[in-house]
């Protein structure tokens, strides 16, 4: 029995103060008490040595590949070691594309190494345990950090320092792992994974901006963005509410690219027919802007880049956001 595991770089990957020291997935897994007992042998590769903010989306989609083809050799399961930032979204991208029944779960650390309490080893343990734990087959993609288990869809790095600065507000962790036991309480329903290998060339050309609104918002911003962007996210107030004169800015938009609505609030959903004023859901959504359930902005940006990059209209657009958001 083998988990393919894959090092991004991040934190848990940081050697020392000198400028671009890491450790390599060798050394990390080195530093693990008890993963020789946890009986899978790992098959370690050093993919990329980087800050998680530095990972694109074609880089995130190889790794898919290439563990693809680790579970299509023998694999039970798969884990990606990588930095923090970005995990809410690379676990998501991952998980829209990923259809194998093997685990793909991701980790990494708050903490470096040479920290005190440093929190590495014990989230490689537990994601270890995870991808070799028939428990999480069938589950997509799975965050495993401070012991717990976070489906993609859901999960959010809530703080910048704490070891448990990843939680998936308004549905709790799926499940979690003690005394090495991974336990999955309760799973969201695994959604079809997106038809098709992005093209790498569509991909690059597929640009995706993320605007947040705020107080007395004028929409300066958005001047040009249909001219240099293919599509945009609006992280919108509350339940997808936006200042009443940026509506027909938004709605000059929608006209030329698709425009998806997501709230900024970090959790709950965007309404549908609630609110009638200028800015509001009802408002924006008669304007053309695609209702973007419940995800939020970041995996909203991410889902909408990959349909771009998938060479998918407004009604397709539309409909796969019904079925994920
Ligand atoms: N927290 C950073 C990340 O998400 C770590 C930066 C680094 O690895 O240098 O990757």
């Amino acid at each position: 029995m083998s988990v393919a595991l894959f090092a991004l770089g991040g934190t848990i990957s940081v050697a020392g103060r000198a400028r671009g020291e890491r450790l390599t997935g060798a050394e990390i897994i080195a530093a693990v008490p008890g993963l020789d007992r946890l009986g899978p042998a790992l098959d370690v590769r050093d993919v990329h040595a980087v800050p998680s903010g530095s990972l694109t989306f074609a880089q995130v989609l190889d790794v898919v590949d290439e563990a693809s083809r680790a579970v299509e050799a023998g694999a039970v399961g798969v884990v990606v070691t990588q930095g923090t930032d970005t995990l809410e979204e690379t676990a998501f991208l991952a998980d829209l594309v990923w259809r194998h029944e093997a685990p793909f779960v991701l980790t990494g650390a708050m903490r470096q190494p040479a920290m005190a309490g440093a929190d590495g080893p014990a989230n490689v343990l537990a994601a270890v345990s995870v991808a070799a734990s028939g428990a999480a087959r069938g589950l997509g993609a799975l965050v495993a950090f401070n012991d717990e288990l976070h489906a993609a869809r859901w999960v959010r790095k809530s703080h910048s320092t704490s070891t448990a600065a990843f939680v998936s507000a308004g549905a709790g962790p799926v499940g979690h792992v003690v005394e090495g036991r991974v336990r999955v309480l309760a799973a969201p329903p695994r959604r079809a994974p997106l038809p098709g290998a992005p093209d790498r060339a569509r991909l690059a050309a597929a640009r995706v901006g993320l605007h947040c609104v705020s107080l007395d918002d004028d929409g300066g911003l958005l001047e040009d963005v249909a001219d240099t962007h293919t599509g945009l996210v609006v992280a919108g107030f509350g339940a997808g509410h936006v200042p009443g004169p940026l509506a027909p800015v938004l709605g000059a938009l929608a006209r030329r690219i698709p425009v998806v609505l997501t709230s900024r609030t970090g959790s709950g959903p965007v309404l549908r027919h609630t609110y009638r004023a200028p800015g509001s859901e009802t408002d924006l959504q008669e304007r053309g802007l695609i209702n973007g359930g419940l995800l939020d902005p970041y995996k909203a940006r991410v889902l909408l880049r990959l349909l771009l990059a998938n060479g998918a209209g407004r009604d397709e657009v539309t409909a796969a956001f019904a079925a994920h958001g």
